[in-house]
């Protein structure tokens, strides 16, 4: 059968043989400690499982609006004035099947074929693949570690072009953590004004900051930059419902109804029990969140200490989210058994054979020279894992 050249055009993940090869020592009954997770090792909370439960019981089971019901959209709206004290209508909001759905209703709602899309590295995976589907060109923007992965705007400038439409920043960051600052927003905001873009802001790790970091929505910066920006959510990683899927967009209500319609003839709407739950996690207590929120910081002060010992390996501290992205350039060119290993893909897979640790290669992510490890798992496993990492490393 011949196939599209749209689905041609999909990369591959580089990381599809590392996980295959994760899978097959699982199988063969391998104690992996797997680092590559991308999800809260964490159960739903009760009270939110327990609405979902109650949504199956009353019949809460057909059709609701394609944007989602209004009730789960005011829940939204209450939630982004409280926390960023943005008004929006609930017109103006659309729910979608997780914050993945969202991002690709809001990338096919703004690009044109050929349309430029900035996307600083390290990116999430999905994003530049997202913007192919769309027709657009993904524009890789490059970031230094030394300025904690965060994308300034000489950087930005030096690759917007006329075709320049749209700048999806991701802040908290998968896989580097970084958290934007303010002032940073800030100036990113004129450059989105400036050059008359549209600013696509992933907020889905906003619940998850340490270290007096705090999360600020661009959208909140200035009622200019709010007309210009999409907000993207999701209750997947703040309330442990990666499952659930669950995710959300606020924006202008032109776009709201855009990217509505193009729902409805997709997905219609997303489920209904799903949708119940949802609006019990945001309209009730966060601390539930706040419980995850400090256990991931237990966790990443030890996979930070850890890593940073070890030769080889240097770990900044990520200010957000549940990853570390250690640089691993001094690993790359060792010689392991008469193989080279040439980048991340290698080292990732050098780990897995010799330390029975999975990880993601940062190639994935836009950087060969770093790995990403997720916390998302238990303190024990953390230590287990790390001390096989140690010993492997020594090999080398
Ligand atoms: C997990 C993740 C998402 C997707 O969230 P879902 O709600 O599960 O679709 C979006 N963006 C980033 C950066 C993520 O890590």
């Amino acid at each position: 059968m011949k196939l599209s050249e749209r689905v041609r055009n999909i990369s591959p993940s580089p990381t599809l043989a590392v996980d295959a090869r994760a899978k097959q020592l699982l199988a063969q009954g391998v104690d992996v400690v797997n680092f590559g997770v991308g999800e809260p090792d964490f159960d739903t909370p009760a009270h939110i499982a327990e609405a979902g439960i109650a949504a199956i019981r009353q019949g809460f089971t057909r059709y609701t609006p394609a944007a989602g019901t209004v009730e789960l959209r005011e829940a939204i709206a209450a939630r982004l004035h409280r926390d960023h004290g943005l008004e929006y209508r609930p017109d103006e909001i659309v729910v979608s099947v997780g914050a993945k759905h969202s991002l690709y209703n809001a990338v096919m709602a703004l690009c044109e074929p050929g349309d430029e899309v900035l996307i600083p590295v390290p990116y999430w995976v999905t994003y530049p693949e997202q913007v192919k589907l769309a027709g657009g060109v993904p524009v890789i923007v490059p970031t230094a570690e030394a300025t904690g992965f965060r994308v300034t705007v000489e950087a930005l400038e030096s690759k917007t072009t006329p075709r320049t439409r749209v700048l999806i920043l991701n802040s908290p960051n998968n896989p580097s953590g970084a958290v934007y600052r303010r002032e940073e927003l800030e100036a990113i905001g004129e450059f989105v004004l400036r050059h008359d873009l549209c600013l696509i802001s992933d907020e889905v790790y906003e619940k998850l900051v340490y270290d007096g970091h705090r999360h600020v929505s661009p959208a909140a910066l200035s009622p200019e930059l709010k007309a210009r920006t999409v907000v993207v959510n999701a209750v997947s990683k703040t309330f442990a419902m990666t499952g659930w899927r669950i995710g959300y967009a606020a924006c202008c209500r032109e776009l709201a109804r855009a990217m509505a319609e193009l729902q409805g003839h997709v997905t219609s709407n997303p489920t209904s029990i799903s949708q119940q739950a949802a609006l019990a996690a945001l309209a009730g207590s966060d601390a539930p969140v706040e419980a995850m929120r400090r256990e991931f910081l237990r966790r990443r002060d030890v996979m930070v200490a850890r890593l940073s010992a070890m030769p080889g390996l240097s770990c900044r501290v990520p200010e957000g989210a549940f990853y570390v992205f250690p640089d691993i350039s001094a690993l790359i060119g060792k010689t392991f058994n008469g193989r080279k290993l040439e980048g991340s893909t290698d080292v990732a897979a050098f780990l897995l054979e010799e330390a029975r640790v999975a990880t993601v290669a940062g190639a994935g992510f836009g950087s060969d020279r770093h790995l990403r490890l997720s916390y998302a798992t238990s303190l024990e496993r953390i230590e287990a894992g790390l001390a096989r990492v140690e010993e492997a490393l020594g090999k080398l």
